[in-house]
């Protein structure tokens, strides 16, 4: 036998076994998950989903008794536990971790969802409200994704790291560079992430939503009204105006979002990664705005 071909054997075998070892993953209903900014709109979904699923939560947001109405509704201690957290700060993010560890056992699946929308045109966009968008989504991402790659690395089990990421990623949404900016960042922190930590068995993918206007406290907060000055029209017809320029003509709505995080973690989508899923009715197919 050939030194070439009794190499190509070792490497093939160890190959094999490291496969062998490499965690499967594990089914939904005995899923450990964190989600942040779970108080509100996308994220209280998909903590709504997660637990109707039979997955335990961590309701993890920075406005506590969001966090709490959330893991009361979601039927409390059996099945989920509120913590505050804010994603800027290290410390709270780790304790945030700490309280799944407490509570149930470990942590298998992350969604990074928390955020907040400075939508402005650029002349009126502050090095302040730079910094305030990219500590919460691109730094805040970062920062709960290493905590989360730490301890699922730790349990040897697998998981999964979910990014709320947005059509903005990819495409130029109006007057919103510094929102749209940290939304790119998050999605390359997904192909990084898949990259780095798929030899642990953790899959790390995104989901692009667009217009999820009804139950989203972004454009409650001031989006909705910037939006409905751009597009010229009431802000109360702003979910109907969306859901008429998508391509199936449907208002996305934050239920939406949460079955496209089921479909990455609780279907048979086993060997994606990197991977990033719009919810949008169609709208970045047709590269509509
Ligand atoms: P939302 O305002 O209803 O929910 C955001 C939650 O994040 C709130 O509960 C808020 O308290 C929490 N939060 C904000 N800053 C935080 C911080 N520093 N630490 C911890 N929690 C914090 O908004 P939503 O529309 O549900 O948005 C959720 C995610 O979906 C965001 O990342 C947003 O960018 C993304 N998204 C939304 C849309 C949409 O159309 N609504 C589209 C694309 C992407």
């Amino acid at each position: 036998i050939e030194e070439s071909e009794k190499f190509r054997i070792e490497y093939w075998d160890l190959e094999e076994a490291k496969l062998a070892r490499m965690p499967k993953p594990k089914p939904l209903a005995t899923r450990i998950a964190v989600v942040t900014g779970a108080g509100s709109g996308i994220g209280k979904a998909i903590a709504h989903r997660l637990v109707a699923e039979g997955a335990c939560v961590v309701v993890a947001d920075r406005d506590a008794g969001a966090a709490e109405a959330v893991a009361a509704e979601l039927g409390g201690a059996d099945r989920a536990v509120a913590v505050t957290v804010d994603v800027t700060d290290e410390e709270q993010i780790t304790a945030a971790f700490d309280a799944a560890l407490l509570a149930f056992g470990g942590v298998d699946l992350v969604v990074n969802n928390a955020g907040i929308s400075i939508s402005k045109p650029l002349l009126e966009t502050s090095a302040a409200d730079w910094d305030v968008q990219h500590a919460i989504m691109a730094r805040g991402s970062f920062l709960v994704s290493r905590e989360a790659a730490r301890v699922m690395i730790g349990q040897g089990l697998g998981g999964d790291i979910v990014y709320i990421a947005s059509k903005n990623s990819v495409f130029a949404g109006p007057n919103n560079i510094a929102y749209s900016a940290t939304k790119a960042d998050q999605a390359h922190q997904v192909r990084l992430l898949a990259a780095e930590l798929g030899e642990h068995g953790i899959r790390v993918n995104g989901i692009n939503p667009d217009g999820v206007v009804r139950g989203s406290g972004i454009f409650a907060g001031g989006w909705g009204a910037q939006r409905a000055a751009t597009y010229g029209i009431e802000e109360e017809k702003l979910g109907e105006f969306y859901a008429q320029r998508t391509i199936l003509k449907r208002e996305v709505l934050p239920e939406h979002v949460a079955n496209a995080v089921f479909a990455l973690v609780g279907g048979d989508l086993t060997h994606t990664t990197g991977l990033h899923i719009p919810v949008d009715a169609g709208v970045a197919a047709a590269f509509l705005r």
